[in-house]
């Protein structure tokens, strides 16, 4: 069997659930299971209507909510035929009457927990795998939702549920097996599970990649599909960059590091479960399904690039701790870290000098609660709108020199943070976030001019 996950863009109106049916039409061969996303902007806008509902503005709340059963209600008509039309219509009502419901009760409340949070999300993806299915039903492929909650056993952790492997793999072989069986097509959204319990939880933002790995492992499959709105994972995020090109072939390690900083097309949890199970992943594209996409595999082939791609996180905050006596003291990184885990905040890039530790985090709400914590061992200061550039490649390893052509190139950028040696397969830097465009298209100019044709379109 396959895994075929579908992302918002794939999945965003009639026509777009056309072409995912005739792609998945062609593979019914290789037993497809179907993971699909939210239709593309439906979470954000869930989120946005929960926050709303929670700072108890009812009004504009459902109003959002409007708008978004309109968009279902649309897309089903064009994809059912009357009559079935007519019932899915019911169902549907159904499911944005109750949540109108949780939004007027959150609302009333005035108060949002995550596990509300996780209860308004959660209806992006039920909303879309249960259209899906309809839609392959009604264009003869036999399809069955299958609603997530009760394959995907997670943590109690909400918004950032993390899979119980053991029950999840469980359950997935129970419900899916037999589905594959009788020839039918299960069709599942991605993004959300449930605790042991049954409570909803999603996995984080960007995670139907992380499901579709999930179960591809799970069920042991041939391949894992990512089907996305770009022709698979480029030399740069094209949005950044227009010259960026397709990589034919890259390895777990590093597709990790790049979708770890920032390249999105990727959830970065996705390579894990895959390459336990030694599963490759292919990236495709919904809108071009004949382009061959990028294979993600256990080995990529040698590249006479230095890199393969370059990646760029923004929103990065940077907090400087300065401890002129106590830095080489016995337990004070110890204590800096704990910290930041008392907080739970996680860390990307660290660089130590002798008088003091420099830290990224993802810019957040915790921060100034952190900074406070922190100030009790060391002067502490902080300060967003960084960014993080990542270069990646195998041939790091070996290559004398690469960092000082990458330096060499930006003489003249404010560069703030370096680091180079933890996964030998990355060159990392901190610049300013207003940085990042001409950053990515000076490297890219220098770095991928010339592509070996083995490895690059
Ligand atoms: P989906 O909704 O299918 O999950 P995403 O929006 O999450 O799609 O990811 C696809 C997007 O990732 C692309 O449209 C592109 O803008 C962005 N992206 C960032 N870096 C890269 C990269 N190196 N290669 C390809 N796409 C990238
Ligand atoms: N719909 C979820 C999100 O927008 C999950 C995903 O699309 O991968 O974050
Ligand atoms: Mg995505």
């Amino acid at each position: 069997m396959i895994v075929m996950k579908f992302g918002g863009t794939s999945v965003e109106d009639a026509k777009a659930i056309e072409r995912v049916i005739s792609i998945v039409k062609q593979r019914r061969a290789q037993k497809p299971v179907v993971v699909v996303s939210a239709m593309a902007r439906v979470t954000d806008q869930l989120l946005a209507m929960a926050r709303a509902a929670g700072s108890g503005d009812r009004e504009t709340a459902l109003q959002l909510s409007r708008g978004l059963r309109e968009r279902h209600y649309n897309a089903a008509g064009e994809l059912l035929g009357t009559g079935v039309f007519t019932q899915f219509h019911s169902e549907l009502e159904g499911d944005f009457d109750a949540l109108d419901e949780l939004l007027r009760g959150i609302a009333a409340v005035g108060e949002l927990t995550p596990r509300t949070s996780d209860n308004v999300a959660a209806n992006g993806e039920l909303l879309s795998s249960k259209l899906a299915a309809a839609a392959f039903s009604a264009r003869g492929v036999d399809a069955t939702m299958i609603d997530s909650r009760e394959c995907l056993v997670t943590d109690g952790v909400h918004m950032r549920a993390a899979p119980l492997y053991d029950e999840t793999n469980a359950r997935l072989k129970e419900q899916i097996v037999p589905l594959l069986d009788q020839g039918r097509v299960p069709v599942m959204g991605g993004f959300i599970g449930a605790t042991k319990a049954g409570v909803t939880t999603t996995i984080g933002r960007g995670g139907s990649d992380f499901s579709a790995a999930i179960v591809g492992a799970g069920l042991g499959a041939e391949r894992i599909e990512i089907w996305t709105d770009v022709d698979g994972m480029m030399t740069t995020d094209p949005n950044l960059c227009k010259d960026a090109r397709r990589i034919k072939v890259i390895s777990f390690d590093e597709a990790a590091e790049l979708a770890y900083f920032g390249a999105k097309v990727l959830h970065p949890a996705t390579v894990l479960p895959a390459v336990q199970k030694n599963i490759p992943v292919y990236i495709l594209n919904s809108r071009n399904p004949s382009c061959e996409g990028t294979r993600i595999a256990a080995r990529a082939p040698t590249c006479r690039n230095s890199f393969k791609a370059i990646a760029a996180k923004k929103r990065i905050t940077i907090v400087d701790v300065a401890a002129p006596r106590m830095l080489l003291a016995h337990g004070f990184l110890k204590a800096i870290f704990e910290a930041f885990d008392r907080h739970k905040v996680p860390v990307d890039v660290v660089s130590t000098s002798e008088v003091s530790v420099s830290l990224t985090v993802d810019s957040n709400e915790s921060i100034p609660a952190l900074a406070a914590d922190l100030a009790k061992l060391a002067d502490v200061k902080y300060e967003g709108r960084k960014a993080i550039v990542c270069l990646v490649g195998e041939n790091l390893r070996e290559t004398p020199g690469i960092a000082a052509r990458v330096f060499g190139e930006l003489s003249d950028v404010k560069i703030r943070m370096i680091s180079q040696g933890a996964s030998e397969i990355n060159l990392t830097f901190v610049i300013e976030e207003q940085d990042v465009p001409s950053v990515i298209q000076r490297l890219h100019k220098t770095f991928f001019s010339e592509l070996d044709p083995a490895v690059f379109a």
